[in-house]
């Protein structure tokens, strides 16, 4: 793969509570929430949790382990020390294996498929809005803006038994992965972030890019954008 990251506090926000990891087969970002600086605690946490996981041999039962030992560990974390209680994050991974990747998912931060220059989003928003975006009750447009589009139906360290979606999708050479937090997507439009995406041929530049135009449109959260394109050798 060929990767470019970045975590960008915003133009409002003191702290950055975004966190990110990028191995050679594998792509995390978290978001986390919660009071006195715990949410960056908790997504700090989380992708540790996953990104230092040793066996990945049966990568779908991995990723669920790992994501459960994330919850934990958060939880945990947050009974434990009152600095953190009711911490939460996001969680969104994506590994490479076998011509595929797996993708595991909780939250409303989004993992994007860019495919000959048409860009999907493969995972679904965990988050008030996202539910009524999806039962045709809000628009895309007006769920940017409703007051209730931070809160999320279901998120790592809200309770012991853990929820997420987890799927496979083929892979091919020149895909292009965006994965990203809300502080994106929720400033900048889709059609804008192809664009970008499709004039930018260096990942670097593209995920460098993605930041500006969120910090161009407010800036108003902490914004993190992993782009990476997949190449010959990673689908052998
Ligand atoms: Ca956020």
């Amino acid at each position: 793969m060929l990767v470019g990251a970045n975590s960008d506090t915003g133009r409002i926000r003191q702290l950055n509570e975004d966190a990110f990891y990028v191995g050679d087969k594998l792509l995390v970002v978290a978001d986390g929430m919660g009071g006195h600086a715990a949410g960056e605690v908790a997504s700090q946490l989380a992708v540790r949790t996953v990104s230092s996981w040793s066996d990945w041999s049966q990568p779908l039962v991995a990723l669920r382990a790992a994501f459960a030992a994330a919850n934990k560990a958060v939880l945990v974390k947050a009974a434990s020390d009152s600095n953190c209680a009711g911490m939460g994050t996001t969680l969104t991974a994506c590994l490479i294996y076998n011509k595929q990747m797996m993708i595991a998912h909780i939250g409303d931060s989004r993992l994007y498929l860019m495919r000959q220059a048409a860009l999907r989003c493969l995972t679904i928003d965990h988050s008030i809005v996202g539910e009524m975006v999806r039962s045709g009750g809000l628009s895309e447009e007006a769920a940017r803006s409703h007051p209730q589009r931070n809160i999320l139906t279901r998120a790592l360290g809200a309770e012991l038994n853990l929820d997420i979606d987890i799927f496979c999708e083929g892979l091919q050479v020149g895909d292009r992965l965006l994965l990203c937090t809300d502080g994106l997507h929720a400033m900048v439009q889709m059609p804008m972030i192809e664009h970008i995406l499709f004039t930018y041929s260096s990942p670097k530049e593209a995920a460098a890019k993605l930041i500006s135009a969120a910090n161009d449109a407010g800036g108003a959260d902490n914004i993190t954008t992993i782009v990476a394109d997949i190449l010959k050798e990673d689908l052998v």
